[in-house]
């Protein structure tokens, strides 16, 4: 049955991960991994984590299975972050919430659960998008379109093309959007033009589907969910899927939750009853330990206190690294303008280097990025930035 299964396409990321490990240049870097290093360029394990599981660890608990939706602490804990604890939709219980296994477990339960809803419709992303958006999507039946999103020439975003995008699409079209810290560009709506966006997807019966990733690494909990906050305020049905990944520094825990909000209590209970079909037919229902934990740090007073300092730290060291990097591209007497990259918010920048550009970054210099130009300026740290300013510097000028 496999003799004629062709080999599929590697992964472009894990790919450039493969090759930074065997390059042997002692000052490599990687710039194309998508994860949140420290200052020492280590994968952080939180101080709010650790203290929690300790504290799970002695307590021993039994191994039982959990329900199809998971943790009901989990579930509300992420409801209140993600819509606020006063908020309408979590009082008048209008928002039912599924642990999921990380953001892209959400996204494929919220995919497939849509597919059943709304068989027909038209599902459109960013133009560029997260990758895995589209093959997601795509892979749960959908015809997949784009929107368009980021604009080169001031690489912010390209708002009167979205919003003709938009205004384009036949109502009952599914949009995701990235609700912060938008994945690769690193470019962001502005609060008002949310509210633009809100006008629209309201005026046209779209159906929202906000994917938030990276809450908490903008500006903070409460301003980087103002998506999800408009929308459910405006009165709109809507998907949020959640990541905790890196707010969490919890990867391979895969940690995420799927919110669907409805127009009342018994629509939410209806739906939930067919969400919850779509997770027992899937993987019946999530693993433990990352909710347990991330509902156990959300729900203590001191716990959430200690973590949201240490989410403020990881977003300002980022912040540090976006201004020290136009800084330095600055001294080094760079042609073009580069203080777009600490506009840009997030891990990522799409920094405009050409695919040639990255190329010789690598060959010359060991230092690797993905070929759109995307770098991780998670990956910075004090002792690997000024060797990449150089670097960089040194491409643009030959
Ligand atoms: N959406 C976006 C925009 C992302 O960047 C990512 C992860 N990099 C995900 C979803 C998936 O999150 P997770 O790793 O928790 O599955």
């Amino acid at each position: 049955i496999f003799a004629a299964v062709e080999m599929a396409p590697r992964d472009p990321i894990l790919g450039l991960t493969e090759a930074f490990n065997a390059d042997t240049r002692a000052t490599k870097v990687n710039l194309g991994v998508g994860v949140y290093y420290d200052e020492n360029g280590k994968l952080p394990l939180l101080g709010a984590v650790k203290a929690a599981e300790k504290v799970r660890l002695e307590a021993a608990p039994a191994r039982g299975y959990q329900p199809i939706e998971g943790l009901a602490a989990y579930n509300q804990a992420v409801q209140n972050l993600v819509f606020g604890a006063n908020s309408a939709v979590v009082r008048e219980n209008r928002v039912i919430t599924f642990e999921a296994l990380g953001g892209t477990g959400a996204l494929k339960v919220g995919a497939d659960y849509l597919k059943r809803l709304l068989p027909y419709a038209k599902l459109i992303i960013s133009d560029p998008s997260w990758e895995n958006h589209r093959a997601l999507f795509e892979g749960a039946g959908f015809t997949v379109d784009t929107y368009t999103y980021f604009d080169p020439a001031t690489r912010g975003v390209n708002f009167a093309g979205m919003k003709a995008s938009l205004n384009a699409l036949p109502a009952g079209s599914i949009v995701l959007l990235h609700a912060c810290c938008h994945n690769p560009t690193g470019a962001d709506l502005t609060a008002a033009q949310w509210k633009e966006v809100v006008e629209i997807v309201k005026a046209r019966d779209l159906v929202p589907f906000v994917d938030m990733a990276y809450q908490g690494f903008a500006e903070g909990i409460e301003p980087d969910g103002i998506a999800p906050r408009l929308f459910a305020d405006a009165g709109l049905d809507m998907f949020v899927s959640s990541s905790f990944s890196k707010s969490f520094s919890l990867y391979g825990e895969r940690v995420g939750a799927l919110s669907i909000v409805a127009a009342s209590k018994d629509e939410a209970a209806r739906v939930l009853s067919q969400v919850k079909r779509v997770i027992r037919t899937n993987y019946s229902n999530p693993p433990t330990h990352g909710g347990a934990i991330v509902a156990a740090v959300l729900s203590s007073p001191e716990l959430r206190q200690q973590w949201e300092g240490e989410l403020a730290g990881m977003r300002d060291r980022i912040r540090a690294m976006r201004t020290g990097l136009v800084d330095k591209l600055k001294a080094r007497k760079v042609a073009q303008d580069f203080s777009f990259i600490a506009r840009q918010r997030g891990m990522f920048s799409y920094t405009g280097l050409t695919v040639d550009q990255v190329e010789r970054l690598m060959s010359e210099f060991g230092i690797y990025a993905v070929s759109t130009g995307r770098v991780c300026m998670a990956a910075l740290n004090s002792r690997n930035i000024d060797y990449v300013a150089d670097a960089i510097a040194a491409v643009l000028k030959a």
